[in-house]
């Protein structure tokens, strides 16, 4: 599906929950995915690029929100089959360690990104440090389109922005809280939110 007057194209996460929404930005024929998915996405990111008219070796880019398996377990074929470059938060390969619910990313991570970097395109996306879910968690901010990747830190549910559960193993509370406000704050100037699981929502 395409959001309207955007360059996104996304599907949502699965009926299974294995796997989050994923979203292809396209500018020109340089492709970026934000979030592949958990396991068996492979059918999905074919439907996604058929939809956008695109194809496998446009994807340039594969960024991560967090490294929990229902968003990251695709990412090394996504890789492998693309040919494309992964970028997540420097903490994403040690996260693993410490929490069963992500999955190993120290030899598939090519790019690490903080707080106020910017990707070259599409539309200049500017990274955001939103911890709390997960100790790497970063949402993407992209200011011309108003849109914002909010991953796991900012949920959508019934037509409104709620926090992420707090009862997951990864999750510190008082982070969580601050990442969540850091991100409502920002929802006058974004107000388009992607999530990573079920529903957009334009405010
Ligand atoms: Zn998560």
């Amino acid at each position: 599906m395409r959001i309207p007057e955007t360059n996104i194209f996304y599907k949502k996460a699965d009926p299974t929950g294995l796997c989050s929404c994923t979203y292809l930005l396209m500018d020109g024929k340089r492709g970026l995915i934000i979030d592949p998915g958990g396991l068996n996405a492979r059918r999905r990111l074919f439907r996604l690029l058929s939809e956008a008219g695109s194809k496998l070796s446009d994807i340039e880019i594969i960024l991560l929100t967090h490294s929990h398996f229902d968003h990251a377990s695709f990412a090394n074929a996504t890789k492998l089959m693309a040919d494309a470059r992964v970028y997540a938060h420097p903490t994403a390969g040690s996260t693993a360690h410490a929490n069963p619910l992500s999955e190993n990313l120290y030899w598939i991570l090519d790019e690490t990104v903080r707080e106020g970097d910017v990707l070259p395109w599409p539309g200049r996306l500017t990274v955001l440090e939103t911890p709390g879910h997960s100790p790497d968690h970063i949402s993407f901010a992209w200011k011309d389109e108003g849109v914002l990747f909010s991953g796991d830190a900012m949920q959508v549910k019934n037509g409104h922005l709620v926090m992420p559960p707090l009862l997951i193993p990864s999750t510190i509370d008082g982070e969580a809280k601050s990442s969540y406000a850091k991100l409502i704050a920002m929802n006058r100037d974004y107000p388009t939110i992607c999530p990573g699981h079920r529903d957009i929502l334009r405010t």
